[in-house]
């Protein structure tokens, strides 16, 4: 990012870059070569206060501009990150370690697909709605703290920040410290699409004092948060202090049911891609097959087939399909999880705790453990590498109820022979989001966890309502109604 460099030192307020008040940095890593790419600004309280008031100055001009006016303004800014997409996946790869190829997809074309998906849904949402003598109108809900994590940056960041910024929501942003620069990327994009000064502010730093700062700050009206579930359950108890509305996009442990009569092979196939993809670290992995105990060897096959034909290694090469984990303590909690799987029975059908990496960077290799029991930690905790856990079942509750038995419930997928069959049992999940043989997620259509995995969503016409507050107009009759402009 030919910008990047001289914003690390700097926060975004107030349509400024300053300095912080605080002296301290972070460094960022490349967690392929283990060397430090750059240092952001260790942000402080004080830092938040201002970013904040800068905020609170804006939100009133900005949720006074039309619609319209909006709509065009985030328009432009999807158009500007496309012109800058190669250098933004370049960097993305160098913080996160995400294969080039795929950064591409994920780390760039993705978000771009999700704001523009939001643009045009910005005019269906119900702005204003009539029951008889009421006129029931939404607004925004005014200076919202954006908190996003490492592993999908941008993604994360403009699902939250395009949103609030539709609705006419200003917008306090804390990228995660692991990898913050795409966010810089955004709020020049913001900026020069021509965003008004304090509609949006950067502070970087770490968790518990930025984050933390945000999640009580009086001057927040609403937070959005995406990360872990431990996280996500302090910023909801630190939040409702100050009754400040909270959304919770938090991990998951994807269940995949393979049915009887389905392709087990292609199933398991589809299911080892979804769980592997950004080496795990995705919420939306699918991290558990389920198959019919008669069917284990053919999907075994299948999935060490599969992890044959990938290759670790350096991001930037076009033959990697697998990069590092983020970081050193990453990498130990994978290898720990996966040590203790063996050690309470699974087995290594492919990968393990012996298999061979590059030895610099926080490289795992791609791991698949059969004969997983559904009560084993690596059946239950969100491994966030490239772990993928094998269930056998006997009768087609027993799935459901294997699927079911966690205390996550964001994504999962059934396969089945034929469609209905596969959507029935779908349709019994307590899942936020179920493909059906196949079926992929949709950036139209809402994004979000039951249970543990959070509370709201994102995307479309859900993401944007997210950050309305609502009024009730009650008026004399239905004939005397006055409607105010959106
Ligand atoms: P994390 O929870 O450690 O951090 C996320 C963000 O919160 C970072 O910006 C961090 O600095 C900040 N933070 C940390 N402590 C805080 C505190 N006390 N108060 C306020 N903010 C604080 O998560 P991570 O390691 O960056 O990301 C990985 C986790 O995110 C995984 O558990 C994964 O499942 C989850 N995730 C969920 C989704 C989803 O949409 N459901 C998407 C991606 C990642």
């Amino acid at each position: 990012m030919s910008r990047s460099a001289d914003r690390a030192g700097l926060q975004f307020v107030g349509g400024h870059w300053i300095a912080s008040t605080g002296t301290g940095t972070v460094a960022v890593e490349n967690p392929a070569t283990t060397e430090v790419l750059t240092r952001v600004c260790r942000g402080t309280p004080d830092d938040v206060d201002a970013a904040v008031a800068a905020a609170a100055a804006a939100a009133p001009m900005w949720a006074a501009t039309a619609l319209d006016e909006r709509i065009a303004v985030v328009r432009r800014a999807a158009a500007l990150l496309e012109e800058r997409a190669e250098e933004i996946a370049r960097t993305v790869t160098a913080e996160v370690g995400t294969p080039l190829e795929v950064s591409r997809a994920v780390q760039v074309g993705r978000p771009i697909q999700v704001l523009r998906a939001l643009v045009d849904a910005a005019p269906l949402v119900r702005w204003i709605e009539q029951i008889d003598a009421a006129l029931v109108v939404r607004g925004p809900l005014g200076v919202v703290a954006a908190v996003t994590p490492w592993n999908v940056p941008l993604h994360q960041s403009v699902a939250k920040i395009g949103a609030a910024l539709l609705a006419g929501c200003t917008v306090v942003h804390k990228p995660s410290e692991v990898a913050p620069s795409s966010a810089y990327a955004l709020a020049d994009a913001l900026a020069e699409a021509g965003l008004p000064a304090g509609a949006h502010n950067v502070i970087t730093g770490l968790g518990e004092t930025v984050g933390e700062a945000l999640a009580c700050h009086p001057g927040i009206d609403g937070i959005s948060f995406t990360g872990s579930t431990a996280v996500g359950r302090r910023i909801g108890a630190v939040a409702a202090q100050n009754i400040t509305r909270v959304a919770l996009e938090l991990g998951g442990k994807g269940p995949s049911i393979v049915l009887r009569g389905a392709d087990v092979a292609a199933a398991a196939v589809a299911t080892a891609a979804r769980c592997f993809t950004n080496s795990g670290q995705i919420c939306a992995a699918l991290s558990r097959l389920i198959v019919p105990r008669e069917e284990l060897a053919v999907a075994e096959q299948a999935l060490s087939a599969h992890v044959g034909r990938q290759r670790l290694g350096d991001p930037l090469d076009p033959a990697t399909t697998l990069g590092p984990l983020v970081s050193g303590a990453q990498r130990a909690r994978v290898r720990t999880l996966i040590e203790a799987a063996v050690g309470d029975g699974a087995r290594v059908v492919a990968g393990g705790p012996d298999a061979i990496v590059p030895e610099t960077g926080y490289f795992v290799a791609p791991t698949v453990l059969s004969d997983v029991h559904p009560a084993m930690p690596i059946a239950r905790t969100e491994v966030f590498g490239p772990v993928l856990c094998v269930l056998p079942y006997e009768t087609e509750d027993e799935a459901v109820e294997i699927a079911d038995d966690s205390e996550y419930g964001l994504v999962g997928a059934v396969f089945g022979a034929d469609d209905e069959h596969a959507a029935m049992v779908a349709s019994r999940l307590r899942l936020g989001m179920v493909g059906v043989n196949g079926g992929r997620l949709d950036v139209r259509a809402p994004f979000g966890g039951h249970r543990r995995s959070g509370i709201g969503r994102e995307f479309g016409v859900h993401g944007i309502e997210e950050f309305l507050e609502t009024t009730t107009m009650n008026f004399a009759a239905a004939d005397r109604i006055v409607r105010p402009a959106v």
